[in-house]
């Protein structure tokens, strides 16, 4: 499909926060993100905005090492990754990342260039660029289902 890009300026945390909370009622199972940009960007910072948006108020640890985090909401399983410290893909295989990217479970993925190869293409990609001191947003969606989302972001 066309896939358009749709740009957000993020001028501090709690926008980064509020996009994450905008894209959560919007999930659907089976959904995949990637989010790419540098260290401290604010990947682990819009992941929080989404579950916070999901309604989850605990706490959210960047799954630095232990690579993936799941929570479950009575409508769907959020799987958090961050592959930074992904080795190879012998780790990839022995920790059977593969079966969780299904029809079923949504997944966010920090560093998916670090992911070998090993993943499907994402429903919706979403850069952060830091600019100065405040963010950027890139947002593309990749498929038809992921098209209703970045619309609603369009036009809140
Ligand atoms: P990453 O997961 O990409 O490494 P984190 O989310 O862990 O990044 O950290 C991002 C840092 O930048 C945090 O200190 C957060 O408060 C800050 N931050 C997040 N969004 C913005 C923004 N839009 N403008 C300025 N600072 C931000
Ligand atoms: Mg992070």
């Amino acid at each position: 499909m066309n896939s358009t890009s749709l740009q957000i300026p993020l001028a501090d945390e709690a926008a980064t926060l509020t996009l994450g909370a905008a894209i959560a009622p919007h999930l659907l199972p089976g959904m995949f993100i990637t989010l790419t940009g540098d260290l401290g960007a604010g990947k682990t910072t819009l992941t929080r905005g989404v579950l916070r948006g999901l309604g989850y108020t605990g706490r959210v640890k960047s799954p630095t090492y232990t690579l993936v985090e799941l929570y479950v909401f009575s409508r769907l399983n959020l799987y958090h990754f961050d592959f930074y410290r992904l080795l190879d893909r012998e780790e990839w295989h022995e920790a059977g990342f593969r079966d969780l990217f299904n029809e079923t479970n949504v997944c966010l993925v920090e560093w998916p260039e670090k992911a070998h190869g090993e993943l499907p293409p994402p429903d919706l990609a979403i850069h952060l660029a830091i600019t100065g001191e405040s963010r950027v947003a890139t947002l593309t969606a990749h498929s038809v289902r992921a098209s209703p989302l970045a619309a609603a972001l369009t036009n809140p």
